[in-house]
């Protein structure tokens, strides 16, 4: 009898292992009987998401992500409903029966015939290089062995589209998917291979589907050196790095990664026996790649050319790691070498040697500061340190650990010869004694010791005046029906604070629209600008509705007298004894 699709995802749910999946992109630590992690569908650095393997399904309690492993491959890799199923039904080890109808779930799956593409593309490109001596012959003398080659999958994309067109026929796959893949192009009436004549290398998602492609030229060809595939649903250069794939393990294991600029590089790397490298391609690191990579990576080296470009590349790569927190290393590689030539002139050994006395973030900031003034510690005049000092803080503001930037500061204070500074950063207070200091305009008081407003290790800045304000957002957050009425009475001038002034329109926004309050849907309408602000925040549960009143008023007095106090002094005079007739009331009206 031939199954259903009701059948197949059935003995799928329950076949699938849910720890086995989600931890297959995210780290997850035992919890008694569930599983927590880092959720990657909103910006965390704190475990939200919890796993339930008797249930098998994820929820994440920051941003209401949830659903089964199904569900979580397809929000993850992008990808449709079909070719998610697929990939779970692999690694259950569940066959899924030639010729199963998927109904309209197809229709939606826009991605599959893409993802055929990709994968008959890339068979063909494998077995074009084993008939190529010349192209085989160039890369053994890169220094590339055949294991190499074939792990990585290197291929050669042949001059005429003709073999691939004729496996697209005989896979019912049309032309139209591989022209929307980037493999195939159309001018003339004509259809062409994109790479034709380039050594391929497939870049692989994490659950080893190959998604695009990057294409090297040979020698003694003309053309840019690497051409790489269009970003498809599938593919975005912004989120994927090469070779992730086969590094993830034992990035995960020894907690550190190795960034290359290359693919090359990264080959070269594994074939020495570095297998915890990663390349990004064909762009900057991004803040989605650092977030990505630093789920699993605690220290990251960034190995790039000795060159000047080189070593621009690591100093624009330094933002988005330091705002994941991560610790930083530079090895620093002669001038004229690359990561792929300083390879194949030395051995392992060698590597390590230069990894071990690579740099830290503060001596690549001095070198860098010393290499554009022409100077050397000696020769830096007080006020070139100054201003190298500045310079250096402007590059570690992005960490978010107020203690390791001033420890980062104070050394590179050391390391120029200066005494250690009176730390300037306040310490921590919470803010119920904030203190005189903090006035209107006055200090950032982090925030994160405030019990059950912001999750533990939050780092979110709000002045000690706004926490109220704060407060009230994540009552609506929390309990829109409860709050909601009360919501809609107040004046979004109130607020002092742009940051839930922005967030509280947006909820009420939603709530109108809706008539109910998703943090889902709310979490992806938010401005990526509040998105860190709005994920430290912690969401309350099961709180009595009559505490939740009393907070309500509470905070919505406390937030109102605050702004007429403000509006005191640009008032009218006339308007004062109202507008203090009013503070009053809302002073005495406490419970
Ligand atoms: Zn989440």
């Amino acid at each position: 009898m031939a199954s259903t699709l009701q059948d197949v995802l059935l003995r799928v749910k329950e076949g699938a292992d849910i720890v086995q999946i989600v931890g297959q992109y995210v780290p997850l630590k035992r919890a008694g009987s569930k599983y927590l992690g880092v959720c990657p569908f909103h910006n965390d650095r704190h475990p939200s998401m919890n796993v339930n393997p008797r249930m098998g399904i994820y929820k994440c309690f920051a941003c209401g992500a949830g659903g089964d492993a199904i569900k979580f491959v397809q929000e993850f890799e992008r990808v449709g409903f079909v070719e998610a199923l697929r990939l779970v039904a692999a690694k259950a080890g569940i066959a899924i029966p030639e010729g199963l109808a998927f109904g309209d779930k197809e229709g939606s799956d826009k991605t599959a015939a893409v993802v055929q593409a990709n994968q008959i593309a890339l068979q063909v490109y494998v077995e074009s290089l084993d008939k190529n001596p010349a192209m085989t012959e160039y890369l053994k003398e890169r220094g590339l062995n055949r294991e190499t080659v074939k792990h990585f999958q290197i291929g050669y994309a042949p001059e005429s589209p003709d073999v691939i067109l004729q496996r697209a026929q005989a896979k019912q796959v049309p032309t139209a998917a591989f022209v929307e893949a980037g493999i195939l192009g159309e001018s003339g009436g004509r259809v062409f291979d994109r790479f034709a004549g380039r050594l391929m290398f497939p870049i692989f998602n994490l659950s080893g589907r190959v998604i695009a492609f990057g294409g090297r030229i040979p020698p003694g060809k003309d053309g840019p050196k690497y051409i790489n595939s269009p970003e498809s649903p599938l593919y975005q250069k912004s989120r994927v790095l090469y070779g992730f794939n086969f590094a993830r393990q034992a990035i995960d294991h020894s907690g550190e990664a190795v960034i290359v600029e290359g693919y090359m590089d990264l080959v070269s790397l594994w074939q020495a026996g570095v297998h915890n490298a990663v390349a990004v391609c064909g762009t900057a690191l991004t803040q989605e790649h650092a977030k990505t990579l630093t789920r699993f990576a605690r220290k990251v080296y960034l190995f790039f050319d000795g060159d000047v470009a080189g070593r621009n590349a690591v100093r624009r790569s330094l933002e988005p790691l330091l705002t994941q927190g991560v610790e930083i290393r530079v090895p620093v590689l002669p001038e004229s070498e690359d990561p792929d030539s300083y390879m194949r002139k030395n051995s392992l050994e060698t590597l390590q040697a230069l990894f071990a006395s690579a740099e830290d973030l503060p001596d690549f900031l001095m070198k860098g500061g010393m290499r554009s003034r022409g100077k050397t510690v000696e020769t830096l005049s007080p006020e070139e340190k100054d201003a190298m000092l500045k310079e250096a803080s402007e590059v570690l503001k992005h960490n978010p650990s107020v203690e390791v930037r001033e420890e980062h500061l104070q050394n590179l204070r050391k390391r120029l010869g200066l005494r250690p500074a009176v730390t300037r950063a306040q310490p921590f207070r919470s803010v119920g004694n904030a203190g005189p200091s903090s006035g209107p305009g006055g200090s950032l008081a982090p925030t994160a010791r405030v019990p059950g407003l912001f999750l533990p290790g939050a780092t979110l800045s709000v002045r000690s005046e706004a926490v109220r304000e704060w407060q009230l957002l994540q009552l609506l957050l929390s309990y829109p029906d409860l709050v909601r009425s009360a919501a809609e009475k107040m004046d979004l001038g109130w607020f002092s604070d742009e940051r839930v002034r922005d967030l509280f329109d947006h909820a009420l926004a939603l709530l109108a629209e809706k008539g109910e309050l998703s943090l889902r849907e709310f979490r992806e309408r938010v401005p990526d600008s509040l998105q860190e602000a709005l994920a430290s925040l912690e969401i309350a549960e099961g709180d009595p509705p009559d505490r939740i009143a009393r907070l309500l008023a509470d905070c919505a007095a406390a937030v109102e007298s605050r702004y007429l106090r403000e509006s005191l002094g640009t008032a009218a005079p006339e308007q004062h004894a109202g507008i203090k007739k009013r503070i009053q009331e809302l002073n005495t009206k406490k419970p």
